[in-house]
């Protein structure tokens, strides 16, 4: 029947040495072991809160096949990410809804996709429209947030988990976030230039986190008061960075890194391009163009949308800016990332990796998921 196997491996959190029995690539039991060889590391797989598309597949239409996300997830694989939120942004709300409910029922006819989209991220229409803030996404199709909206979008996932991202200074968008938690939705800020009291409330009335701090703002910040230091100084949010050294400065990076010491995490935002060759992409109705230096350009403007980077590439990215071990950076993208999005870290039946890294070198590993074991690609 199933082949079993045992590894020995060093855990990625305490560096204790595990023997790991699995079958028919299933974890069956993590029991200490006196010796493992020295890089060898036994840790949960990578988890993005914010997916919007990957391995050429745009997640923001209305036509991809049930094979299509299987590419994406299978891509996902190969750069070590086991779950994710598919993430929709910004549309004409019926569409949106429908997008959600079209894109939940594909899921649920494959077993590989329902242990990859581990939930969804709504990332609009709730946001700023002001310049600068609102990003790619499309100001003219912004909305203020209603109490039929976020029950209409608790109805159309289910009871899966879900996130929503809203900028708090929108009119009802106090109430719209103590009803959202009510219903067992994570709320994180973002795309706003919400003053501090309103940040506070927000926080009151459930908000956690902060999606992709550094992002989502104009590049020209008041020096004296910005939406930066307003979350900074704002205790209870828990942010989202982007660690491509693109999307955050390496020096900026490292300061948010240092004010956010235990309270932040890691997301790519990744959108088709990622786990792709250079070339043009589309998110939604925007046109891109990415090139060989991975980043994300809408022609003719100076915005980002989205990032081309792959999960895996974070995690080294991240600990080369920061000049840390590989296992504080995989931490955030792994266990923070799915605290972030309101996630138990229960890691019984997750998916987890066995990897090969030597110092902060990716030498080569294995994902472990749904009894497949999926080579871990380098980039
Ligand atoms: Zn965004």
């Amino acid at each position: 029947m199933f082949g079993k196997e045992c590894i020995f491996a060093r855990r990625f959190d305490t560096g204790a040495t595990v023997r790991l029995t699995l079958v028919g690539n299933v974890l069956a039991s993590i029991e200490p072991a006196e010796s493992a060889p020295e890089h060898t590391w036994f840790a949960p797989a990578l988890f993005d809160p914010q997916i919007n598309g990957y391995a050429g597949i745009d997640f923001q239409r209305d036509d991809f096949s049930i094979d299509d996300l299987l590419k994406a997830v299978r891509g996902l694989r190969q750069a070590a990410c086991g779950q994710f939120f598919f993430t929709l942004t910004t549309e004409d709300w019926a569409i949106l809804l429908t997008r959600l409910a079209r894109a939940r029922s594909l899921r649920n006819e494959s077993k590989e996709l329902a242990s990859a989209i581990a939930g969804w991220h709504i990332e609009g229409p709730f946001l700023s429209a002001a310049p600068g803030f609102h990003g790619a996404h499309d100001p003219s199709m912004m909305l203020d947030p209603t109490p039929d909206h976020i029950r209409e979008l608790r109805a159309a996932a289910g009871d899966d988990p879900l996130l929503i991202t809203i900028a708090p200074e929108r009119p009802g968008a106090i109430k719209a976030i103590a009803l959202a938690v009510s219903l067992n939705i994570c709320v994180s800020l973002g795309h706003t230039d919400a003053p501090a009291d309103i940040l506070a409330e927000a926080v009151q009335a459930g908000a956690t986190g902060f999606t992709h701090i550094g992002n989502g703002c104009t590049q020209a910040l008041d020096r004296h008061d910005n939406i930066l230091v307003r979350v900074l100084d704002t205790p209870g949010l828990f942010p989202s960075i982007i660690p491509d050294a693109i999307h955050v400065s390496p020096a900026m990076f490292r300061l948010l890194n240092t004010a956010l010491p235990m309270r932040h995490c890691f997301t790519t935002d990744a959108m088709s391009a990622a786990g792709a060759p250079a070339g043009r992409y589309r998110i939604g109705k925007i046109e891109t163009e990415v090139g060989t230096d991975r980043i994300v350009r809408m022609p003719g403007k100076t915005n980002f949308a989205g990032s081309a980077l792959r999960p895996i590439d974070g995690v080294f990215t991240a600990a080369r800016m920061l000049n840390c071990s590989w296992r504080e950076t995989w931490f955030r993208s792994s266990l923070a990332a799915r605290r972030y999005a309101g996630l138990s870290n229960q890691p019984d039946g997750l998916p987890f990796c066995v990897l090969h890294i030597e110092g902060n070198t990716f030498k080569g590993g294995s994902i472990f998921a749904d009894g497949q074991r999926i080579e871990i690609q380098s980039a």
